[in-house]
């Protein structure tokens, strides 16, 4: 009697937890998207990655399946979809979006795409993330990711002069750690871990950024000088050199460096700290910077053009150790 009991209660718990899988539920959370989300289907919400609104009329689209999003943003697919997913998403008002999501964890995929909307320029922010100022290719774009960087401010005396370098230096470089950090990295960089110090670690060494006043660059005609070392596009140290006094304010020049140690690149198609003449009378970052780079730390690294997150296989063939300068002269 007692174990048809217990039966019957285990019964009730498979059934419950069949249900419960069954339905659109996103880890454990409530039911959302519509309601013909079915077993084996894919379901889910596509919003704006810059205005989190809702984008109706995207197709979302898994191999030769189809959906289109209805006013509120959610779509069904009816199919019979596990593991690790590709999906697309296009339509009139967003960029075409990739996503790779394992289903396994759960049949809803929320995915956020952005918006063609004036706020975002894709030149921009294509000079921005991948470089094609500069480079010959559209790079995948670079950032921190697992935890964030230790800065070291390196207060030996400027290489080429011996000029000690002025606490009121040490205080500019440290406030632009803090307010520029948060802004570029959408939050992941909080700029809480700084170390002021005669005795850095040796430069690129994994997990820091280290700032050293460097005079000698101006024979160059280079007024600072980035070095990123990147495993896979995930970046894994940097270095900048600065000079201590630069013809242009001198928090413009520590932002703009320290804009490199993070993954961004020269960009003038809209105005940016990150021009490449390092001056661009706007402070620290205009509203342009920190709308485009918030993209960058809203995907993983190693997204490329317009706007795919790379799967788990392309990750692995770009895990190799490359290190990127950027120099930065008038
Ligand atoms: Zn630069």
């Amino acid at each position: 009697m007692k174990r048809s009991y217990l039966k019957r209660v285990l019964q009730v718990v498979v059934f419950l937890s069949i249900l419960y899988t069954a339905g659109c539920n996103d880890n454990g959370g409530s039911p959302s998207g519509p309601s013909d989300c079915v077993s084996g289907g894919v379901c889910g919400k596509v919003t704006g990655t810059i205005n989190k609104a809702p984008i109706p009329g995207s197709t979302v689209r898994i191999g030769g399946a189809t959906a289109v999003t209805n006013s509120n943003g959610d779509y069904a697919l009816a199919g019979n979809f596990s593991g690790v997913t590709v999906i697309n998403v296009d339509g009139p008002s967003q960029f075409p979006r990739q996503v790779t999501k394992d289903l396994s964890r759960s049949n809803v995929a929320n995915i956020d795409a952005i918006e063609r909307i004036n706020a975002f320029s894709l030149q921009f922010y294509r000079q921005l993330v991948r470089d094609a100022e500069e480079s010959f290719f559209l790079r995948p774009t670079n950032r921190w990711e697992g935890s964030e960087p230790t800065f070291f401010i390196d207060t030996r005396p400027e290489i080429g002069t011996g000029a000690p370098i002025p606490s009121s230096t040490i205080d500019t470089v440290r406030n632009v750690i803090r307010q520029s950090m948060p802004v570029f990295s959408n939050g992941f960089i909080t700029g809480s871990k700084i170390t002021v110090t005669n005795n850095p670690p040796p430069d690129l060494s994994s997990g820091s950024i280290v700032i050293r006043f460097d005079h000698t660059l101006l024979q160059a005609g280079a007024f600072g000088v980035t070095r990123i070392q990147t495993i896979g596009s995930r970046i894994d140290a940097a270095v900048t050199r600065l000079v201590l006094n630069p013809s242009f304010p001198f928090d413009e020049l520590t932002s703009h460096e320290l804009g490199h140690a993070v993954g961004f690149f020269h960009a003038s198609a809209r105005p940016s700290v990150m021009v490449a003449t390092g001056s661009c009378g706007c402070g620290l970052f205009t509203s342009d910077d920190s709308v485009h780079m918030k993209i960058n730390y809203s995907r993983p690294a190693g997204n490329t053009d317009i706007d795919n997150d790379p799967t788990d296989a392309v990750t692995k063939s770009l895990a190799k150790r490359e290190v990127i300068e950027i120099i930065c002269r008038k």
